[in-house]
């Protein structure tokens, strides 16, 4: 089978495929945004742990900035009973429970305000491991994917400039930002995107920039990013991105068709070092699927 991957990567790492037991189903459902599959593996959902060690010291200890503290104190943001600190340290608690360990992004999963991107109706339910409706076909991302794709992004040392690819409510782009220099985020649907820039504008995240653009060209006037995170599955990476990566940078993206879609993490090797691209696997998936043009 031609790899989805545009040029000829070295495959390292196990896709967690050949050691699941086929899914429950529990997780896949209506919302389709970005459920991990995890088969064996509510308790380790990602046995791609040879190439993937996990981190649980981070080089970024000690230098987040918790946006909450910069997000008011009213009753919203601070959140009471459904979406209170109990309710958050139980999904922190969870998501250790299924193998993430790097206590940044436990601190980012903790400290974001899910409940300000879901719709008020939603919002008891915001901190649930679980994707959910935020409009126009789209969901918010699953917070145990967002944390995992984080926790490979920014594992070893945290990228500087990162590409996102599918801005979504903002939700994954909250849980990142703190962690790098910069993130430049691109969505289809500018409704979305208009909504996410009210949020980060509301929990005061400045190093986001926003454009209303199709991923599938990359945002080349920022060009080349340390890491680049895909949030919605192209049946193959479109290649134009590789030529976005800086050497030694990394890109987090699901790849394939609907019901097989695979995370996987692609390396791009500092020049001169084999070959180009590595590709270790991270799991099964199931996100919204890149699509052409504007929405
Ligand atoms: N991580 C986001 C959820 C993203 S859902 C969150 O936490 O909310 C995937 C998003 O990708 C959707 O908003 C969808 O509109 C967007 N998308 C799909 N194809 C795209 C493309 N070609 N370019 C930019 N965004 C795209």
């Amino acid at each position: 089978m031609k790899p989805p991957y545009g040029r000829r990567p070295t495959q390292s790492g196990t896709t967690t495929q050949g050691t699941a037991t086929p899914s429950s189903g529990a997780n896949r459902g209506t919302n389709r945004g970005t459920t991990l599959q995890t088969g064996t593996a509510r308790t380790s959902p990602v046995t791609a742990g040879a190439a993937l060690k996990r981190n649980g010291s981070s080089p970024l200890a000690g230098s987040r900035t918790s946006i909450v503290t910069n997000a008011g104190t009213n009753g919203r943001h601070s959140g009471i009973g459904m979406t209170s600190a109990r309710t958050r340290e139980r999904l922190v608690q969870r998501l250790r429970d299924q193998g993430i360990a790097n206590p940044v992004v436990l601190d980012q999963i903790r400290n974001v305000p899910r409940h300000l991107f879901v719709d008020e109706a939603l919002a008891t339910r915001a901190y649930e491991d679980t994707a959910l409706p935020i409009g126009l076909g789209q969901t918010i991302s699953q917070p145990y994917v967002v944390a995992r794709m984080t926790e490979a992004l920014i594992e070893g040392s945290a990228p500087r400039k990162v590409l996102e690819i599918g801005t979504g409510c903002g939700y994954q782009t909250a849980v990142l930002a703190p962690l790098v220099k910069f993130v430049y985020s691109i969505e289809r649907i500018s409704a979305l995107l208009e909504r996410a820039r009210v949020r980060f504008k509301e929990l005061n995240i400045r190093n986001v920039h926003l454009r209303h653009g199709d991923g599938f060209q990359g945002w080349t006037a920022h060009a080349p990013y340390d890491g680049i995170l895909m949030a919605a599955a192209p049946l193959a990476i479109p290649e134009v991105l590789f030529t976005q990566l800086a050497p030694g940078g990394r890109l987090i993206a699901p790849v394939g068709p609907e019901g097989r879609q695979q995370l996987v993490r692609i390396t791009r090797r500092a020049e001169g070092r084999g070959e180009e691209l590595q590709v270790e696997t991270l799991g099964l998936v199931s996100f919204v699927p890149l699509l052409k043009g504007l929405g």
